[in-house]
């Protein structure tokens, strides 16, 4: 897609995200919070459904994995042996023009000619040697790097500037200069991503606690107190969803890259390789179910189909996804294996979740900070071990763009007039879409219809979101709806109170990507919608 179309579709899904109260701008009223959003009505209700299916999926539905809900600010020492004290940091570089900030992993190579300065003169015979230099394209005059250079001495307080010792060179591929403006940018230096603050009411280093910047090491910490209390074996798995908090040098995309955001992620933990092949195998195992004695790379590719399968279930086909397997010299030490998958928004393919094999990295971590034995007996094979882990972590907020992205559809549709217009929809899967189905009766000023279709909305409000409405043209209401995503309309119209007698007690239900309506009996209603929305 071209460079236009791209941001057209984005800025499209944005507004629609706005207008209709999926997203808002964290504090839009003080001017908003630069990487922080808000979920309105129908965010708060795509969220919610989307961490519910993940929760369902993950542990209520699987006999070897169980929950967790721990706090946000834990003890620092956690950190440390995390090793996110230090060094969970991006390397960072300002602009010496207008001090923006970038990560210096971001910054895209330029070519062109590089002009330099050894410093410069003022009117007042004031002189600076801060060497400054700008990137120009080729065959721009001179000009517009001294213009760049002069403004650079300005900010330093000088008025009048004379350039000195300027000295030009052709430079390829550099990520030494703002693509913005061509100024130079400073050295990278490491920039730790944690959100620092204090507990208690003083304000000492010996005070200080981080929010989290994963929900990860809560796991690892707890991995005693679980397994000691919910009769599981390894291998068996904790997982969590929570808020995490990374102060991200440039939040980017939309919520794609944000400071505050959500995720959800399972530790699933293993034996080492050499426990599990003294393990006997399983007879009567269906080819990719789990085995006792599977080592981390059978688990690790089980885990990334589990992953792929569960997107599947939600509506993000394989076609809308990508893998990217991490190079050696990419991991992490102690990480056996890093599989991302990618989705691909309109501004690039880009991660939604990571499925790492991580060894047992954290847990001997902790145990040697702590103290504490993070040891495992294996009844079966008499060994003792520090169980490894395979640990698929992904993103709620990232998985929300994709959602809306891959939901949003403008189609060319003819009215009942014969008049062409433009429908946006949002066609998501029934199981994540915020309201399962709109229920209108055909016209307000009717109270049987009325009485009827408010009959119809009780019957279904216990067991899904449904959205009554009585206002506006028929036509008007399901495109409401269909901008919303929601999957099925139910219309109350005459033959509903029995004009047709044959037709009593049944109404239209509309599909929403179709636009097809069938009629259907309302005792058969709540069945079928169920049938389609879990
Ligand atoms: P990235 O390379 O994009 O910064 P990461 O590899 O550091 O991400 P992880 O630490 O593996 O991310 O976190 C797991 C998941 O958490 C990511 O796949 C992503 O979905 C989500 N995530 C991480 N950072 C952010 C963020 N700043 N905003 C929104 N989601 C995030």
């Amino acid at each position: 897609m071209a460079e236009q179309k791209i941001n057209e579709r984005m800025e499209k899904i944005v507004s629609l995200c706005k207008r209709r109260g999926f997203i808002f701008q964290s504090s839009e009223i003080y001017g908003g919070l630069n990487g922080f959003w808000d979920y309105g009505p129908l965010g708060a209700e795509l969220k919610r459904n989307v961490k519910d299916y993940w929760w369902k999926a993950m542990t209520q539905k699987r006999e070897d994995v169980v929950g967790l809900e721990a706090s946000i600010i834990m003890h620092p020492k956690i950190w440390e042996a995390s090793g996110h004290t230090t060094t969970f940091s991006d390397p960072m570089v300002d602009c010496l023009l207008t001090k923006n900030r970038f990560r210096a992993d971001q910054v895209q190579p330029q070519s062109g000619v590089a002009y330099f300065y050894s410093g410069a003169k003022d009117a007042t015979g004031k002189e600076l040697s801060d060497a400054f230099s700008v990137l120009v394209q080729k065959g721009k005059p001179p000009e517009s790097a001294r213009k760049v250079a002069t403004q650079f001495y300005e900010q330093r307080g000088m008025t009048g500037v004379q350039l000195l010792g300027e000295r030009s060179e052709l430079v390829e591929n550099s990520t030494k200069y703002n693509p913005e403006n061509g100024s130079l940018l400073t050295e990278a230096r490491p920039f730790n991503l944690m959100f620092e603050t204090h507990t208690g009411p003083i304000k000492s280093p010996e005070n200080i606690a981080y929010l989290r910047p994963e929900t990860a090491q809560a796991i690892f910490v707890q991995f005693k107190n679980v397994l000691e209390t919910a009769r599981q074996k390894v291998p068996f798995g904790i997982c969590q969803i929570g808020k995490a908090f990374r102060n991200e040098i440039n939040p980017r995309n939309y919520i794609f890259r944000s400071r505050e955001f959500e995720q959800m992620e399972l530790e699933f933990f293993i034996k080492p390789d050499e426990v599990a092949a003294k393990t006997p195998a399983l007879t009567d195992v269906a080819e990719g179910e789990p085995q006792p004695n599977w080592g981390w790379e059978q688990w690790h590719k089980y885990w990334v189909e589990q992953r792929v399968r569960w997107y599947e279930s939600i509506g993000l086909g394989r076609d809308t996804l990508d893998f990217y397997w991490q190079k050696k010299e990419e991991l992490a030490h102690y990480a056996k294996a890093t599989v991302d998958i990618l989705f691909k928004f309109p501004f690039g393919t880009e991660e939604l979740e990571g499925i790492a094999a991580r060894g047992n990295f954290d847990l001997s971590q902790h145990q040697k900070f702590s103290g504490k034995s993070m040891e495992y007996f294996d009844e079966e094979t008499r060994d003792k071990y520090v169980p490894h882990v395979i640990e698929p972590s992904a993103g709620v907020d990232r998985l929300i763009l994709a959602l809306v992205c891959n939901a949003f559809n403008e189609e060319e549709v003819t009215d009942d007039k014969g008049n062409k217009e433009v429908r946006t929809v949002l066609k998501f899967h029934p199981r994540v879409a915020p309201v399962k189905v709109g229920v209108f009766p055909l016209l307000k000023n009717k109270p049987e219809l009325v009485k009827k279709a408010q009959e119809v909305r009780d019957l279904l409000r216990p067991h899904m979101t449904v959205f009554y409405d009585e206002a506006g043209a028929i036509g008007r209401r399901y495109r409401r709806q269909d901008e919303a995503g929601t999957p099925f309309g139910i219309t109350i119209d005459f033959d509903t109170l029995g004009e047709k007698p044959e037709l009593r007690d049944t109404v239209t239900l509309r599909d929403r990507d179709t636009m097809k309506q069938e009629r259907m009996d309302i005792s058969e209603l709540l069945p079928f919608l169920l049938s389609r929305i879990r």
